[in-house]
C-alpha cells in the first residue's frame, strides 16, 4: 500500500500513521520525524530547517524533496505511508514524479478531518517546541492556505479518503483502515 495522510496539524497524522503500521506493517515516514532529527544532529539541512520549523512555516521544496527522494529510494514499490509529505502541490506533483519514475502511484489519500478549535487544544496539550499558540496559529494558515488544497488535487485524482478524526486513536484508526483496505 503506498498511502499519504493528510490533515491540519493535531489532527493525529502521526498517532494514526504509527496504529496503521503496526496493523499493517507498512512503514510510517514522516518529514516532520526527519527534519527534527536532522536539526537535533546539527546537519546542515537541520540547521537551515530549523529557523522555518520555529516560526511554524514550511520548509522550502528543495530541502523537503531530497529527504523525501532518499527515504523513499527502497520503499516507493513495497509501500509507504507518508504523514507530512506533500504539503502543497508543487509537493504533491513532486511526489507523482517520484512515483512514477519507478511505475507506480499512489492508492489512497486519507484527509483526517478535526474542527479548528479541537486541534488547537491538543496541540496546547502536546507541548511539542514548536507548539506554543504562535506557531500553532502560523501552521493551520500554512494548512489552509498552502495544503488544503490538495485535498481537491487527490479528490479530482479519485483516491481521496475522508475520515472523521474525532474520538479514541483506536476508533479513528478503524475508520482509516476501513478506507484503506
Ligand atoms: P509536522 O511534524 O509534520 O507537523 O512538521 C513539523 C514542521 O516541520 C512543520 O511545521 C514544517 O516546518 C516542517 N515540515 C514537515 N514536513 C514538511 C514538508 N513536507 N514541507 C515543508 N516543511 C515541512
Amino acid at each position: 500500500m503506498r498511502a499519504v495522510l493528510l490533515g491540519p496539524p493535531g489532527a493525529g497524522k502521526g498517532t494514526q500513521a504509527d496504529l496503521i503500521q503496526a496493523s499493517l506493517g507498512v512503514p510510517h515516514v514522516s518529514t516532520g520525524d526527519l527534519l527534527r532529527t536532522a536539526v537535533k544532529n546539527r546537519t546542515e539541512l537541520g540547521k537551515r530547517a530549523q529557523a522555518f520549523m520555529d516560526e511554524g512555516k514550511l520548509v522550502p521544496d528543495e530541502l523537503v524533496v531530497g529527504l523525501i527522494r532518499e527515504r523513499l529510494q527502497g520503499d516507493a514499490a513495497s509501500g509507504f505511508l507518508l504523514d507530512g509529505f506533500p504539503r502543497n502541490l508543487t509537493q504533491g506533483e513532486t511526489l507523482s514524479a517520484l512515483l512514477e519514475e519507478t511505475g507506480v502511484a499512489l492508492d489512497h489519500v486519507v484527509s483526517l478531518n478535526v474542527p479548528v478549535d479541537e486541534l488547537v487544544k491538543r496541540m496546547l496539550g502536546r507541548g511539542r517546541s514548536d507548539d506554543n499558540e504562535e506557531t500553532i496559529r502560523a501552521r493551520l494558515d500554512v494548512y489552509v492556505n498552502e495544503t488544503s488544497p490538495l485535498c481537491d488535487y487527490y479528490r479530482g485524482h479519485g483516491i481521496l479518503r475522508e475520515v472523521d478524526g474525532l474520538g479514541t486513536p483506536e476508533e479513528i484508526s478503524q475508520r482509516v483502515l476501513s478506507q484503506v483496505k
